[in-house]
């Protein structure tokens, strides 16, 4: 049985007063819901205190990036063992603003992976090809390329800490969402993928972003190979987060 996960990627959005109005409402909105989501916080780094000092049990807190480097004078850096002892589970890793905005390199990813697993986090590894990629005909050859050098240094234990977040860069913050029937395409292959590398695939969360709304989540959800979402823009509002948790079956 794959973990169900929702987890919302505040971006460099928030503050101390949307700490305190939205998490305390997702937390009280969330806590009848029964159907084995598991919902994660990932805001800004600095508000990570906050937000798990509101989170309670039920939810779960994340950093956005972690440093290649576990310590040391890189000014401006967060090591994923600094993430964990500050109270994060999880880290994002690759996301696509990394990689397009601050030129993060697929190698940069492999060593953030290998990071955040040997501190304990899981490492959420975000995938996704360009519009001009996907149109080239392209898509999976990246996206398989992609996955395949963010866990070259896996180890067969360190598993169950990964997640992978199909997140096609052209859905992201657009708008534009890619269908169901070609997300659940993508899903099927990176799990192929896993498979070949050895890795217990069929246990493996994928995760869907790009767009995601409450409005469109449960026909997403509702796929067989995706277990859950990466959410930008809706996780900001508290009735659209919470109605994308709710579209889980
Ligand atoms: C994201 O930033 O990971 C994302 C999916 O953003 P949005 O939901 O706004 O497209």
């Amino acid at each position: 049985m794959r973990r169900k996960i929702v987890a919302g990627n505040w971006k460099m959005n928030g503050s101390k007063d949307l700490v305190n109005s939205l998490v305390g409402q997702i937390r009280s909105e969330l806590a009848s819901l029964d159907n084995g989501v598991e919902t994660v916080i990932i805001p800004p780094a600095l508000y990570v205190g906050d937000v798990l000092s509101q989170a309670g049990a039920a939810l779960t807190v994340g950093i956005q990036n972690v440093s290649c480097w576990d310590s040391g004078a890189y000014t401006g850096e967060i090591s994923a063992v600094m993430a964990r002892d500050a109270g994060c589970s999880v880290a994002l890793v690759g996301h696509s603003e990394r990689r397009q905005l601050f030129g993060e390199t697929d190698e940069q990813v492999a060593v953030k992976v290998g990071k955040a697993l040997a501190s304990g986090l899981d490492a959420v590894i975000c995938v996704g090809e360009t519009l001009e990629e996907r149109e080239a005909g392209k898509a999976e050859e990246v996206v398989s390329a992609q996955i395949r050098k963010a866990v070259a240094d896996v180890s067969n234990g360190q598993w169950s800490q990964v997640v992978v977040a199909y997140e096609p860069v052209w859905a992201i913050g657009t708008g534009k969402t890619a269908t169901a029937d070609d997300a659940q395409a993508m899903h099927a292959a990176i799990r192929g993928v896993l498979k070949e590398l050895g890795a217990p695939a069929e246990e493996i969360t994928l995760l869907y972003g790009g767009s995601v709304k409450a409005d469109n989540a449960a026909a997403l959800f509702g796929q067989p190979d995706i277990d859950g979402g990466l959410i930008g823009g809706a996780s900001l509002k508290a009735e659209d987060f919470v109605g994308i948790c709710r579209a889980m079956p």
